[in-house]
């Protein structure tokens, strides 16, 4: 769904108007969208970007005369001009997101931690816009939704929950190149996005996030650094067991080794990525870190087991009624084919004790926020812009 309100605000990704500061401004024309980079990262905020004008069918660029479809559930906005499109090639696969198994259920968990954190630290008022940055099946915006919120989403690979898109603006786009004039929204987070970005990527990130901030906007953004704390090693070693019960078939480790098979790591500190926002002209105010104990043996070992011990007593039961030929067999042939497709919908009681468990999770940040480590929680600003250069002193 695309709300009229967000289609007066969508631009072309790659076109930028003629105005600008006094060094970044072209002569109007699209040959001026040629010096993309170096205009967009000029400290007076860039130009804006070209508005689309609708038309049958989709969406005009006037400037490169290029077509964006709307289709039925978000309007795509992609462009190959990001750069390399490595990271989106994973995600495109439709298998892969049915094996990642996303269910419409509200987040929970340390998902839920995360939502949490996000809605705190944004301190997200009624009716106020917020960009979900690399939405994935948009869950999270519907979390913000559901808080009123008006919230949209963007994601490289269009598998949205049909939930989300009949409640949330959302676009298929690259966040290196985000389809929105200047200023369109008060906040906008990023949730397990950035590790899977280059540097050059996660600085054009930023970069593009200041843009479509408005003035006081905020930045949420959820990532680790390649460091780690102490306690980090009690994680690790909740991790190799979990690795070893997986092996003896205790545990489904392969999901967590696809979510993390593309993960590039480009942040080496929090000092670095401190630079990469100074850099995009933002500042980090408020950091928390993530060191996941209660996480490790609750969410990593704990639940997993259960749910591994439960998939293979389902599987069994299966096994035994095929064997039986039971004349029901029928039935369970149904279930067991549907079973690895469609995402289980929790019932009431695991939902109860999914809230329990949620807030022991909550601990973890509460006692270990303070520990630097490298899983962190960040609340960014924008810098006032730069005076224009080379205007003459009155
Ligand atoms: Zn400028
Ligand atoms: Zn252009
Ligand atoms: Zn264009």
């Amino acid at each position: 769904m695309i709300s009229p309100r967000l289609l007066a605000q969508l631009a072309c990704p790659t076109c930028l108007e003629a105005a600008g500061c006094a060094r970044c401004s072209r002569p109007a024309g699209h040959a001026g969208c040629l010096d993309y980079a170096a205009r967009v990262a000029c400290a007076c905020g860039g130009p804006d970007k070209v508005a689309l004008a609708a038309e049958e069918g989709g969406l005009r660029c006037p400037c490169c005369a290029r077509v964006y479809p709307l289709q039925a559930d978000y309007a795509d906005l992609w462009t190959e001009a990001g750069g390399d499109p490595h990271e989106g090639t994973l995600y495109d696969d439709h298998e892969f997101q049915e094996r990642l198994r996303v269910s419409g259920a509200p987040p929970l968990l340390s998902a839920r931690v995360k939502a949490d954190l996000m809605r705190g630290m944004l301190d997200l008022a009624p009716g106020e816009a917020v960009l979900d940055l690399g939405c994935g099946a948009g869950k999270m915006a519907l979390y913000a939704h559901g808080h009123g919120a008006r919230a949209a989403g963007l994601d490289a690979a269009p598998y949205f929950l049909p939930a989300a898109a009949a409640a949330v603006d959302l676009l298929r786009g690259d966040l290196r190149r985000l389809p929105f004039r200047k200023g369109s929204f008060a906040a906008a987070y990023s949730i397990d996005v950035l590790e899977h970005l280059d540097e050059d990527g996660v600085r054009d990130l930023l970069l593009e996030a200041r843009r479509v901030l408005a003035p006081g906007g905020r930045l949420f953004v959820y990532t680790h650094a390649m460091e780690s704390s102490r306690l980090a090693s009690f994680q690790r070693g909740v991790n190799r067991l979990a690795k070893r019960l997986g092996r003896a078939g205790l545990i489904d480790h392969e999901r967590e080794a696809m979510r993390k098979a593309d993960h590039r790591n480009p942040l080496r500190s929090h000092e670095h990525f401190d630079a990469l926002c100074a850099g995009a002209g933002l500042a980090v105010r408020e950091r928390r870190y993530y060191n996941v104990v209660f996480k490790a043996v609750v969410e990593d070992l704990g639940l997993r087991l259960i749910e591994q011990a439960r998939a293979k007593r389902k599987r069994t039961g299966t096994a035994t009624e095929h064997g039986h030929g039971d004349v029901h067999g029928d039935v369970h042939v149904h279930v067991h084919e549907a079973s690895p497709v469609a995402p289980a919908q929790p019932g009431r009681m695991a939902l109860a004790v999914g809230h329990a468990l949620t807030w022991l999770l909550k601990l973890d940040v509460v006692f270990f926020g303070g520990i630097r480590t490298g899983p962190f929680f960040a609340l960014i600003r924008p810098l006032a812009p730069a005076a224009a250069p080379s205007e003459p002193s009155k």
